[in-house]
């Protein structure tokens, strides 16, 4: 088995160590070619910052602070994973850096939950991820049941574990 020790950073276009593919039911997805072992670094989320007054139409985006977007082109490895209420990445380090939660294995799909980055009230996304603790509808952070909250706080970004109305601001990133 080739196994993934010390994934790249995902910057610059798709690393080897992914793929994008269609999937059944959710467009594309970011598959894994190489076994991914708990805890690795497997995505660090990149793009330039934003505000939101300050988006664009084009943008993927993705909140990393109550007034912060992480923008990038569309074409990076951490565009193309998809939303699952039961992920195999999570930002475990609080960071916008997607961990491996467990053991992933060659040609699995990788996903995060999208409610451990998102604050926006009233955003939502109907939920085709298909695990059996699928919740439904994807909200943001602060719109889930506190038991949601609970469960997700060890994976979601630290300006949600904090509470809504903390951190970052622009040029804050490490
Ligand atoms: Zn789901």
């Amino acid at each position: 088995m080739h196994r993934l020790s010390n994934p790249e950073p995902s910057s610059g276009p798709l690393s080897r160590a992914f793929e994008v593919r269609d999937t059944l039911a959710k467009g594309r997805g970011l598959y894994t070619i190489t076994f991914i072992p708990r805890g690795a670094v497997v995505l660090r989320c990149s793009g330039g910052t934003f505000c939101t007054s300050e988006l664009l139409p084009e943008h993927f985006a993705m909140q990393i602070g109550d007034d912060l977007w992480l923008c990038s082109d569309g074409r990076q490895p951490d565009d193309c994973a998809n939303h699952s209420c039961d992920p195999n990445l999570g930002f475990t380090t609080g960071e916008p850096i997607l961990c491996a939660l467990r053991d992933i294995e060659a040609d699995e799909e990788l996903c995060w939950d999208y409610s451990t980055s998102l604050a926006e009230n009233g955003w939502r996304l109907e939920c085709l991820c298909g695990a059996p603790c699928c919740r439904g509808t994807v909200r943001s952070f602060p719109e889930l049941s506190a038991e949601d909250q609970q469960r997700l706080r060890p994976i979601a970004l630290t300006y949600l574990r904090l509470g809504h109305g903390a951190t970052l601001r622009q040029g804050e990133l490490r």
